[in-house]
């Protein structure tokens, strides 16, 4: 096998953002076996390497990324029956993840029905631990296979060595170490679909199939421009840019009382939330929203998405600094307002995975 190595690769469009500078070197690798000897490759010449999935929870440094950048394009679905209702899905961490959905859903499995429109790749899914609509890949992660960098070895983890919690896992917290090659799920064939959030449940149809489920999920996200359509003009984003931040009863009564006070609220129920073990989830898009920046506010070529108050978008023509100064100034005026500090969704692309914001 020869690997297809090139230097200076502009990275902005290999991302969803669209934004930020060049790859130092790049490959795209496709299939597991490339994958493994892009790793040997860099390994053996001391480069730094950084994982690119679909680009779609990324931001790129103005600067671009020293060392090599490897692309992961390995596709390939596997189905096992394992007895009973329950079939396992093997997806190559290439695969796009909405073929992932398509082959569970136009089988009749049901697990992923409400994580349809999610852009990337499945390899990525267990990183975040991918979530929507009440659903999460955790909910039906097997395992994940990876080249663990730090003992140079190909690892099978299964779901509890994973760590997944909400938008977080092992993967993710030791960014960098592991590269995903391919993960595992468990579906149950003819299971019901799910509908836990009351938005969905109100949008379906009656008895609805796992189809239905998927159908509608694709169109609720599509009107808040969750889903990549070339023709919307919020297109250019990473999806939700900040986590729900989950506080303690002590910051949560603090945040009613100043909704409170200032007449954002009429009662203290009106503040969303969702239960979290003993915390709080909030919202981080309510925390936004009634720190006083509307969806649709622009700042030059930047702005807040006019169908979402969590996604920043990139109009076109702008740079990473721009964006980050966007955020960094949205994150300042919700902790200002709520003393609450929101954090990054999408990583800053590089060797260290490190967030978007410090
Ligand atoms: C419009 C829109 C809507 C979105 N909606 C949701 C949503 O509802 N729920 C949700 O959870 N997310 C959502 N996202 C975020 C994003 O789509 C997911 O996090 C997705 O899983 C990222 O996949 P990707 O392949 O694009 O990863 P990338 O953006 O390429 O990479 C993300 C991170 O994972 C690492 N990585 C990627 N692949 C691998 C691998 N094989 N091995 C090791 N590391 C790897 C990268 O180094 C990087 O740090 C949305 C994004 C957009 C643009």
């Amino acid at each position: 096998m020869s690997l297809a190595i090139e230097t200076n690769v502009p990275l902005a469009p290999l991302t969803t953002f669209e934004l930020g500078g060049a790859a130092e070197s790049f490959v795209a690798v496709r299939s597991e076996a490339e994958c493994l000897e892009a790793l040997a490759h860099a390994e053996a010449r001391g480069l730094p390497v950084t994982v690119l999935g679909g680009g779609s929870n990324v931001v790129v440094p103005d600067e671009g990324v020293r060392g090599l950048v490897l692309a992961i394009r390995s596709r390939g679905l596997h189905l096992e029956e394992v007895g009973g209702a329950s079939v396992r899905l093997r997806a190559s961490a290439g695969e796009p993840w909405e073929d992932v959905v398509e082959a569970a859903v136009s089988r009749d499995l049901a697990g992923l029905e409400c994580l349809t429109g999610i852009p990337g790749l499945a390899g990525a899914t267990p990183i975040q631990n991918v979530g929507a609509y009440g659903q999460e890949v955790g909910d039906r992660l097997v395992s994940v296979e990876a080249y663990d960098r730090e003992t140079r070895r190909v690892i099978t983890l299964d779901r509890d060595a994973c760590e997944l919690g909400y938008r977080q896992s092992r993967l993710k917290r030791e960014a960098g170490r592991y590269v995903v090659l391919a993960v595992t799920f468990e579906l149950t064939r003819g299971g019901a679909p799910s509908i836990r959030y009351r938005e969905l449940a109100e949008a379906c149809p009656e008895g609805a199939s796992l189809a239905d489920v998927r159908r509608t999920v694709f169109a609720l996200r599509k009107k808040k421009s969750m889903v990549l359509d070339p023709a919307d003009p919020n297109r250019r984003s990473a999806g939700s840019f900040f986590t729900n931040p989950v506080v303690d009863a002590d910051t949560f009564a603090r945040v009613v009382e100043v909704a409170l006070t200032r007449g954002l609220v009429a009662r203290e129920e009106d503040v969303p939330r969702y239960p979290a073990g003993d915390a709080v989830k909030l919202a981080a898009g309510w925390l936004i929203e009634r720190a006083g920046i509307q969806k649709g506010m622009r700042r030059g070529p930047v702005g807040v998405s006019s169908a979402h108050a969590l996604a920043l978008v990139h109009h076109g023509g702008g740079t990473t600094g721009e964006l980050l100064a966007l955020a960094a100034s949205i994150r300042a005026q919700v902790e200002a307002v709520f003393g609450v500090r929101l954090e990054a969704e999408p990583r800053l692309l590089g060797p260290d995975g490190a967030p978007a914001l410090a």
